[in-house]
């Protein structure tokens, strides 16, 4: 069993730590909120009292933290990571964060980085179902996946460092349009007297089925574990969305590619945050789209 140092122990990184307490590894965490450490100290962890703490004499250090900023500071800052870690750990990311950003750190680190960024949200890091987007180098990769499968249950290999976020990008680009365009097919419906019900068993076995519909359906009733069935309670928050919008277009822009659909999905998003619904589940966007705010 190894001994990971594990840093940033918020929605994601504290139910994924717990969870490599579970698999019998020895988890020792840092977080600079202390209630946030409690939780998984209570689990079975170690307490450390800074993330240089966390990973000194750890054969693997991860972080899981909200964006590149704080990954870059953590890993590179005064005391950082990279520095504080072991020269044979095996050293990685788990945040979402910009490509640019994944790979300088990556280049820094001068030993095998992986970016490792998830999919699945809060609960599938309760169930420990994660999936992994990892980029870096395949034997660092190999080394990573008894970790990675502590917490996840999907691990693929996207290639070399940066390649993990650059899949996130796109998942997340692709989901949010399509959750857009759901929305407003759903409000359409409404208004031309189609029952949501006849719209979900129409088009979740059809041509238009997706994950966005047919599981995370924007309207309570056709998919019961959807957040439109409790409020529109996250889930994965319209501000975290915007966020990773965001990071596409500038992947986007980097890479000379015209997104004008994740784009137009950003501005929809900019204007829901901007409006007060940041803290809700994307899926909400529908309510603004049904008041009329979305043209
Ligand atoms: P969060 O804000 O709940 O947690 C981030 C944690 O990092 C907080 O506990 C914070 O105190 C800690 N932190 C910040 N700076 C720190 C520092 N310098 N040292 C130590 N700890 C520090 O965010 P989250 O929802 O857990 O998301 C984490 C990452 O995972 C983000 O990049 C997010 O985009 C991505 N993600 C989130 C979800 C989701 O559903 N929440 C799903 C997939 C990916």
């Amino acid at each position: 069993m190894a001994r990971i140092g594990f840093v940033g122990l918020g929605r994601m990184g504290a139910p994924m730590a717990r969870n490599l307490v579970k698999a019998g590894h020895q988890v020792v965490v840092f977080d600079i909120v202390q209630a946030a450490v409690d939780s998984v100290v209570a689990a079975g962890a170690t307490a450390a009292f800074s993330s240089a703490a966390a990973a000194q004499d750890a054969d693997v250090v991860i972080t899981m933290l909200p964006a590149g900023e704080h990954v870059r500071d953590a890993w590179l800052g005064q005391g950082g990571l990279s520095k504080a870690a072991r020269v044979d750990a095996l050293l990685m990311d788990c945040s979402t964060i910009d490509v640019a950003t994944a790979r300088e750190v990556a280049a820094a680190s001068g030993r095998p980085f992986l970016d490792a960024p998830v999919s699945g949200g809060v609960m599938g890091a309760e169930a420990g179902t994660l999936t992994f987007m990892v980029g870096g180098e395949p034997a660092a990769v190999e080394r990573a996946r008894p970790i990675l499968e502590a917490m996840g249950k999907t691990i693929v290999h996207c290639g070399d460092a940066g390649a993990g976020q650059v899949a996130k990008l796109c998942n997340n680009m692709m989901l949010a349009a399509t959750m857009a365009v759901t929305s407003e097919a759903f409000v359409m419906a409404e208004k031309l007297g189609l029952s949501a019900q006849a719209l979900y068993d129409v088009c979740s076995k059809s041509t238009a089925m997706s994950w966005a519909l047919n599981t995370y359906c924007p309207v309570p009733g056709p998919a019961p574990g959807s957040p439109a069935n409790r409020d529109y309670a996250p889930g994965f928050t319209a501000a975290l969305m915007r966020k990773d919008l965001g990071l596409a277009q500038q992947a986007a822009k980097d890479a000379g590619v015209a997104t004008p659909v994740g784009a137009l999905a950003l501005s929809l998003y900019d204007r829901f945050v901007d409006g007060g619904g940041g803290a809700k589940d994307f899926s909400a966007l529908i309510t603004m789209i049904r008041e009329g705010k979305s043209s």
